[in-house]
């Protein structure tokens, strides 16, 4: 028999090996993996000042672990350039792979800004946990660090250094924290908080180049002429579902590899979930709604065809110098915010034209009124 074939090892790839193997100890399963294959939560990069962990400690198991836990092989430093929907194989580098069925679990990339300058080589992204080490030593003697993007990746980032004793400067060109996430005056309740430990803010202008300065200190500039040094400069602009390899397959992609609610992409077989996969319109970069996917996607895989469905999906923002939690409303040009606020503790509430509750932003105080408003939340997918 043909294994199942994973392809990746980060969240969406190991919660469906673990939930399959609760259903079928022994149908072999692959698991392909261009990183080493260090099975850790991804959440946990921007918290690792805070939670005092490095790196290494954020890995909670290695790839030989992972194998012999669940009864597993899985190949670490394999970049997947090809698959072959029609002959069900998966081509790697000197050879090729056979499959039962596959799943793509391949996550998103970081979307790198178009920066000019001689030190764009230097400016760091982290979306995995080699990317993590990496920063973590580049910040050893470091005093000051520049971040572009006050997402939520950015933000949490300027939180957990700020924890961690670095001057950080944050570039947000929309104007505010967490623009896409929050209605303003919770963004401003953020950025209060955040301030409070010393962040500082350049609100407004896009940053355009980076280039080497004195005494090994990076220089960003902006578009207004502001000129920011820095030791090291952290990019968090925003991710973008990695769809190549199914594009390539001739497999249907729109923002995600599209899916149907039972994760089946449009070839025969072949699955997707996680930051990869786009299910019935829905893009969710987040790990409740991977999990949801990957215990249906193992029943599937183990042949009771089954369909996900996303309840309430809120987002915990892990910004502690003020705490957020958020269910953005699905259609936010049909309705209006309704906002209470009491210095950082605001409650946004969206409500839809018949008054119906639509979605929340939550921050401060506010955010102990999460399981309340859950319950009046429509479900996300059904
Ligand atoms: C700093 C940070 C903080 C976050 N905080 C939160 C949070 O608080 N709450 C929350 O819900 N979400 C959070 N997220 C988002 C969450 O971590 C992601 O949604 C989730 O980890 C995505 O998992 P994934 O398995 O889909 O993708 P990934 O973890 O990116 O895994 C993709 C895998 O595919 C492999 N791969 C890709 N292409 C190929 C190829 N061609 N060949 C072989 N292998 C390949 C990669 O090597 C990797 O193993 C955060 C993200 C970041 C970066």
């Amino acid at each position: 028999m043909q294994p199942i074939v994973i392809i990746g090892s980060g969240l969406a790839g190991f919660n469906t090996v673990k939930e399959f193997r609760k259903l079928d100890k022994e149908t072999p399963i692959v698991v392909i993996t261009s990183d080493d294959g260090r099975n850790y939560s991804k959440p946990m990069l921007s918290a690792g000042f805070t939670k005092e962990k490095t790196a290494d400690d954020l890995c909670m198991a290695t790839p030989e672990k992972v194998a012999e836990q669940f009864n597993v092989e899985v190949r670490t430093d394999v970049h997947v350039a090809e698959i072959d929907p029609s002959g069900k194989r998966v081509l790697l580098p000197d050879d090729h792979l056979d499959y039962s069925k596959l799943v793509l679990a391949l996550g998103a990339d970081t979307w790198t800004p178009p920066l000019e300058g001689d030190a764009v080589g230097d400016v760091f992204s982290v979306n995995d946990l080699m990317d993590y080490g990496k920063f973590r030593t580049a910040l050893k003697g470091a005093k000051k660090v520049t971040i572009l993007g006050g997402g939520l990746i950015g933000c949490e980032f300027a939180n957990d250094l700020s924890n961690g004793g670095y001057e950080v400067t944050l570039v947000e060109p929309q104007g505010r924290c967490l623009p896409l996430l929050l209605p303003e005056p919770a963004s401003a309740a953020v950025g209060r908080g955040l301030a409070d430990l010393g962040v500082t803010f350049q609100f407004g202008p896009l940053a355009q180049a980076v280039n080497h300065g004195d005494n090994n200190q990076l220089v960003t500039e902006l578009s207004d002429g502001t000129r920011i040094e820095s030791d090291v400069v952290l990019s968090a602009i925003g991710l973008r579902p990695r769809i190549a390899l199914a594009k390539e397959a001739g497999l249907a992609i729109n923002r995600g590899i599209i899916t149907d609610k039972t994760l089946q992409t449009s070839a025969e077989d072949i699955y997707a979930l996680g930051d990869c996969a786009e299910v019935q319109g829905h893009v969710l970069p987040y790990v409740l709604p991977l999990m949801a996917s990957a215990r249906a996607l193992a029943k599937t895989l183990a042949g009771e065809t089954t369909a996900v469905s996303y309840g309430v999906m809120p987002v915990t923002i892990k910004t502690p110098a003020c705490p957020v939690v958020v269910c953005p409303p699905a259609d936010a040009d049909n309705g209006e915010w309704e906002i209470q606020e009491d210095g950082n503790n605001v409650q946004a509430l969206f409500r839809g034209k018949d008054g119906s509750l639509q979605g929340y932003a939550l921050t401060g105080d506010a955010v102990k009124e999460k399981m309340k408003l859950n319950k009046e939340l429509p479900p996300l997918m059904p």
